[in-house]
């Protein structure tokens, strides 16, 4: 070998999401949109945005955020957080089938508040959170997921 030849590496080649041949799937059973979809880089940095909602209350602030797969509002804390600031947070999820699950998401604080939003979903029963986190999917599980997020 001649030491004065630069070393050659191999190609490294990094897989292109394209819908139509991508393995994940949103609730819905289309495939999934490059938010739901895992990329090569920095868990953190591709994880997916999601919206916010801050409660305030007599012990403080808690912020909420709709997750799909769980089909629950996932409470985290919100101390010294404004509308407007992006967050990232570890995903408390329990569907086995949760994207969510490795590297978190991105979370938008909306200016709405939680009380605005929180009853225009339909959460899981304590039976579907269980069966979720079993991985098990029913009918009634799919439409809760079907649920346009807010
Ligand atoms: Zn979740």
């Amino acid at each position: 070998m001649n030491p004065s030849l630069p070393r050659q590496t191999p190609e490294l080649t990094v897989p292109q999401h394209t819908p139509d041949a991508c393995p994940v799937k949103s609730p819905s059973g289309a495939a999934a949109t490059d938010t739901e979809h895992p990329q090569p880089t920095s868990r953190k940095n591709s994880a997916p945005h999601l919206s916010g909602f801050l409660n305030t209350h007599h012990r403080g602030t808690d912020l909420h955020v709709w997750c799909t797969w769980c089909c629950h509002w996932h409470t985290h804390g919100g101390k010294d957080i404004q509308a407007g600031h992006l967050e990232h947070r570890l995903a408390h999820c329990y569907a086995k089938d949760s994207p969510y699950r490795s590297g978190g998401y991105w979370i938008k604080i909306s200016a709405t508040p939680w009380r605005a939003v929180r009853g225009t979903l339909r959460s899981a029963t304590a039976a579907q959170q269980r069966a979720l986190w079993r991985g098990r999917m029913s009918p009634a599980v799919k439409a809760l997921r079907g649920q346009p997020a807010p």
